[in-house]
């Protein structure tokens, strides 16, 4: 892409409205603007983060035997009169009349929706087990809407729903939704940590937050050490066991303030691998049985003919708000450093001398490698300053910058630089295709 054609508005100056560090680069790096409270549209930069982030949620969740289905963001009120839970939501729940004068709601989730789904369709024990997820747009009346996509009134989530015949397969599909929330995380880049959890107003008896530790965070959260340092298994057979992944990321005090158990964290871990920090919560995991299926008649006829409810469990993951946590989770003074996997655009390609034609020809060669590479790339052919170049590249963070200008060209070589590190080399082009492609 080149930059002269392209939509991408930084900012020089910090935004006064911006009050955690991420949500500060998130506008000057030009991938947000914020609409209404709350409510964000997504520039170029930022959608194309979205959409990496998705991708390998969705290709995690396949990977685990999940399905994927696209369910709408207005939904019929009578469903959740049917759970019970139109009245319970409370403020939070954006209620729309219709011009009929029918009742509708902007989904903050989909529970009631999904059953309803598979209510009128599974007939049988042998069309479980099943897992469906979306991604979705949900709407949250969040009274006080802050830090920017973090806590949005609007945002992006992957929802998955599991349906078992009893509790022991319903806890297997748990597992594997643990399991796979695991390497999603790690392939962003980020360490998540499971904590048991408060299952609040959804309902059941087991449930983990995945929390990424940062100190703008917003839960208060409690840890042993070794969860820190824990390392996330790449290889996963998901047809295998998978409880000594699950207990070694379980069997050791991990807890948010809201279930913090202040005797139990004292009795189990030593003071010295006590750690209490501030953390993001990315992912929220619950089973919670046949609350939705009892009272929404969601039943398959079992084994013996006998009609049983479905067991059920959810699974939320904040894409949206993903984006807050890894810029939180990876930045310096320069701007943000994106994780090769989420990075909106792998090089930066900039172009010392744009009105030069050897320069320009130089750059166009090397962008039309690139491409022909498959490497994504982000080429600054404007006339700017080169000092203003390169703080665009440092603010937004791609992983690899290649400047070519008419000293190099003399000397037959780029200059290549890892945005992580800042580490940079002069090189031929060739070597420097090499190292980029890996
Ligand atoms: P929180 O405790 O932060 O309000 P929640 O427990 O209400 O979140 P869930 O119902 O568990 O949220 O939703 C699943 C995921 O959706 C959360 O783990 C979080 O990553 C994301 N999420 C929830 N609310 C918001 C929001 N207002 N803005 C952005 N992401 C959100
Ligand atoms: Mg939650």
């Amino acid at each position: 892409m080149r930059l002269s054609r392209y939509f991408l508005p930084v900012m020089k100056d910090t935004p006064a409205e911006a009050q955690i560090v991420s949500h500060r680069l998130m506008l000057r790096a030009g991938l947000i603007r914020q609409m209404s409270s709350g409510i964000y549209a997504w520039l170029p930069l930022g959608h194309k983060v979205l959409q990496k982030i998705s991708a390998i949620v969705s290709d995690e969740m396949a990977k685990a035997g999940a399905v994927e289905l696209l369910m709408p963001t207005l939904q019929s009120a009578d469903l959740w009169r049917e759970s019970g839970r139109y009245d319970a939501y409370g403020e939070e729940m954006l209620r729309i009349t219709d011009r009929h004068d029918r009742d509708m709601l902007f989904g903050p989730t989909n529970e009631e929706m999904i059953t309803d789904i598979v209510r009128q369709e599974l007939k049988s024990y042998k069309d479980l087990p099943l897992n469906l997820f979306h991604i979705q747009w949900k709407f949250r009346d969040e009274i006080r809407p802050r830090f920017g996509v973090m806590r949005g009134r609007e945002f992006l989530m992957k929802d998955a729903y599991s349906f078992d015949l009893d509790f022991d397969a319903s806890r297997l599909a748990y597992n594997k939704m643990f399991v796979a929330y695991l390497r999603m995380f790690d392939r962003m880049g980020l360490q998540a940590i499971p904590m048991r959890a408060d299952t609040g107003p959804i309902g059941g008896d087991l449930s983990h937050e995945f929390i990424v530790l940062a100190d703008t965070g917003e839960s208060e959260v409690f840890l042993h050490k070794g969860l820190v340092e824990e390392p996330v298994p790449t290889e996963i057979d998901y047809e295998g066991d998978l409880t000594s992944i699950i207990n070694s990321k379980t069997n050791r005090y991990a807890a948010t303030d809201e279930i913090h158990d202040a005797a139990k964290f004292e009795a189990e871990v030593d003071e010295a691998d006590r750690v209490t920090a501030r953390g993001i919560e990315v992912g929220h995991i619950f089973h919670f049985g046949t609350k939705y299926s009892e009272p929404m008649n969601a039943k398959v006829q079992g084994p013996n003919g006998e009609l049983i409810p479905l067991q059920m469990g959810s699974y939320g993951v904040g894409i949206s708000r993903l984006l807050g946590a890894i810029v939180e989770a990876s930045h310096d003074d320069d701007g943000i450093i994106w994780p090769e996997a989420v990075a909106p655009y792998q090089v930066g390609l900039i172009s010392l001398r744009p009105k030069d034609e050897t320069v320009s020809a130089a750059c166009d060669d090397a962008y039309a490698k690139l491409t022909a590479l498959g490497v994504d790339t982000l080429y600054d052919d404007r006339d700017e300053r080169p000092g203003a170049k390169f703080a665009t590249m440092d603010l937004i963070g791609l992983p690899w910058q290649m400047t070519i200008g008419p000293k190099g060209i003399e000397k037959g070589v780029v200059e290549l630089k890892r945005r992580a590190t800042g580490e940079k080399q002069e090189l031929p082009l060739d070597k420097a295709l090499e190292l980029i492609a890996g």
